[in-house]
C-alpha cells in the first residue's frame, strides 16, 4: 500500500493569487470563511452591487468545502416531512422545496460561471442495507416526489446493475443529483465571486470582532470592525460562515455536534476493475447506520467513505477495515491501492437542519448543515444576500432566524458518535 496520504481533491490548480490582509478596509459586508456559505453569498451580494470583502483563515476551502464526498443531493438528512413536523407545515413546506431545488441551483451556476469542477449531473444512488432500508427509502422517495423531486425506486436487480454493488436490497435515485469534485467547485465559486467584485483574502483569520457602537443594522455601513493579524475590515454587516472549522474566535462551539467522516481514494482504475465497481459512475452511499459512501472521481478511482476519524497518520485501520468492506462489496476488483486518505468535521445541528442566528443586529451566523451542504450551503449563501438586500423579509425565509442554544452534553455526544463509528468499523470485521 502506498504510503502518501492526504486529500484527493487537492489536486485541484492551488489559487496563488490570493493574499493575506494587510491594511484596513472599509465594506458594506464583511464575511468570515470561504467554504460554499461565504463565497455563495460574497458573490450574489457583489452580483447585487454591495461592496464585500472575505476573510479566510486558511485557504480557499480548508474546511469541510473541501474535503467533502461531493455528492450534490437534495433536501435534508431528515425526511421532508419530519422537517415540516419541526419547523410547522409553512416553513417546513418551505424549507424542502428551497432545499429540493437547491442542486438545480447548483446546476445552474456552474454552467453560468463556467466552473470546471468534474461535474456530473447523472443522479445519486441511496443503497437500502437492509429490506427494512427499502420501506424507509420508499416513504422517503415519496415524500421528495411531492416537491417534484425525480426520484425512483430501484429493486434490488437494477441497483446492481448500476453499482456492481453487492449486500444491497435496492435504491432510492435522485436523477437531479450528481457529483462533483468539491474543492474545483469551491475555487470556481472564488473565480466567480472575484470576477464579480468581491475582494477576498486569505492566511487572514478573524481574532476579534469588534462593535463600534450601538448603531448596527442592515445596510448601514461602517459599525462593525474585524480585526486580523494585519488588518481591519469595517462593515455594516458581518457573516460568520466558519460552520465546523471556525478557529481564533468563538461563536459557534456548542451550537453543533463535531462528527467526523473520512474517505480513501484507490489507484486509477483499469478499464476492466472499473467495470467492477460503479460502472454508471453515480455517487452512492448507503442506509447503515454508520454510512458508507462509494464514487469514482473524473480519473477513475474509487472513494470510499465512512463516517469516523482517521485515528493514525497512515489510516492503517481505515485501509484494512476498507480492503474488508470494499472486498465484500466489490468483489471482483481485487485488492485496492489506497493513496489518499483524509477526513473532515461535519456539524450536526441539534435537529439536522442548518441553523442562521442573528448574534447581534447585523452579525449573523450559519451553521449545521450535519454532513448536507454542497448545494444547501451554496443557496443559503444565496438566501443571505437577498435577505441583506432586502429581496426577501424575515417571514419569507425558508430557514428561520433562531435563538441557538448549546447542545447539552456535546463532547460526551461526540465521544459517544466517534467511539460508536470505530466499534462498527471493527464489528464490519465479523459480521458484514
Ligand atoms: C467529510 C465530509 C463529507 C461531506 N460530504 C458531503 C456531500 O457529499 N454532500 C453534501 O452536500 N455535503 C457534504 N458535506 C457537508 C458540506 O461539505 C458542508 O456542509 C459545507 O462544505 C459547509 O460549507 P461552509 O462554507 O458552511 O463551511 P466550510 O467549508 O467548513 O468553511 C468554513 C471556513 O471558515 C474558515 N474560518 C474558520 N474560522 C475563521 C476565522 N476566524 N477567520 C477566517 N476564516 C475562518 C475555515 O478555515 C473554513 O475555510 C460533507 C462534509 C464533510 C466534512
Amino acid at each position: 500500500m502506498a504510503q502518501n496520504v492526504g486529500n484527493l481533491w487537492h489536486l485541484a490548480e492551488p489559487m496563488t493569487e490570493l493574499k493575506s490582509l494587510d491594511e484596513v478596509l472599509q465594506a458594506d459586508v464583511a464575511i468570515v470563511g470561504a467554504g460554499y456559505t461565504g463565497l455563495s453569498c460574497a458573490l450574489h451580494l457583489a452580483q447585487q452591487g454591495k461592496d464585500v470583502v472575505v476573510l479566510e483563515a486558511r485557504d480557499i476551502g480548508y474546511g469541510a468545502s473541501g474535503r467533502n464526498v461531493g455528492l450534490t443531493n437534495a433536501g435534508l438528512w431528515i425526511m421532508p416531512k419530519e422537517a415540516e413536523r419541526l419547523l410547522g407545515a409553512e416553513r417546513g413546506k418551505r424549507l424542502n422545496q428551497f432545499l429540493i431545488d437547491a442542486p438545480h441551483y447548483v446546476d445552474q451556476l456552474i454552467e453560468t460561471h463556467e466552473i470546471d469542477c468534474d461535474y456530473k449531473r447523472n443522479g445519486t444512488l441511496h443503497l437500502a442495507h437492509n429490506r427494512r432500508a427499502v420501506v424507509y427509502l420508499n416513504k422517503r422517495a415519496a415524500q421528495m416526489a411531492e416537491y417534484g423531486a425525480d426520484v425512483s425506486l430501484l429493486d434490488r436487480t437494477s441497483a446492481f446493475e448500476l453499482t456492481r454493488a453487492e449486500g444491497y436490497f435496492g435504491a432510492l435515485r435522485d436523477a437531479g443529483a450528481g457529483t462533483l469534485q468539491p474543492l474545483k467547485y469551491c475555487i470556481g465559486l472564488t473565480r466567480a465571486a472575484l470576477a464579480a467584485g468581491v475582494r477576498i483574502y486569505t492566511h487572514s483569520a478573524v481574532l476579534d470582532i469588534e462593535r463600534i457602537n450601538g448603531n448596527i443594522g442592515r445596510n448601514i455601513a461602517g459599525n462593525t470592525r474585524l480585526k486580523t493579524q494585519n488588518g481591519y475590515v469595517t462593515a455594516g454587516n458581518i457573516i460568520l460562515a466558519t460552520n465546523a472549522y471556525e478557529e481564533k474566535i468563538s461563536y459557534n462551539k456548542g451550537l453543533y455536534t463535531p462528527l467526523y467522516y473520512c474517505q480513501l481514494a484507490s489507484e486509477v482504475l483499469s478499464e476492466a476493475r472499473r467495470e467492477q465497481c460503479l460502472p454508471a459512475n453515480m455517487g452512492c452511499w448507503d442506509s447503515g447506520a454508520v454510512m458508507r459512501s462509494f464514487r469514482t472521481d473524473a480519473a477513475g478511482r474509487l472513494l470510499v467513505g465512512t463516517v469516523g476519524n482517521i485515528h493514525t497518520a497512515s489510516a492503517n485501520g481505515l485501509k484494512n477495515w476498507s480492503q474488508h468492506v470494499v472486498g465484500k462489496t466489490f468483489p471482483h476488483i481485487g485488492e485496492l491501492n489506497y493513496q489518499y486518505a483524509w477526513a473532515g468535521r461535519i456539524a450536526k445541528s441539534v435537529n439536522n437542519i442548518p441553523q442562521i442566528q442573528e448574534l447581534h443586529k447585523g452579525l449573523y451566523q450559519i451553521v449545521g448543515y450535519s454532513g448536507r451542504g454542497i448545494a444547501p450551503a451554496t443557496v443559503t449563501g444565496k438566501l443571505m444576500a437577498d435577505y441583506l438586500c432586502e429581496n426577501i423579509s424575515i417571514d419569507e425565509l425558508p430557514l428561520p432566524f433562531n435563538a441557538l442554544k448549546n447542545i447539552s452534553f456535546n463532547r460526551v455526544r461526540a465521544a459517544i458518535y466517534e467511539i460508536g463509528c470505530q466499534m462498527s468499523h471493527i464489528s464490519d470485521f465479523i459480521m458484514r
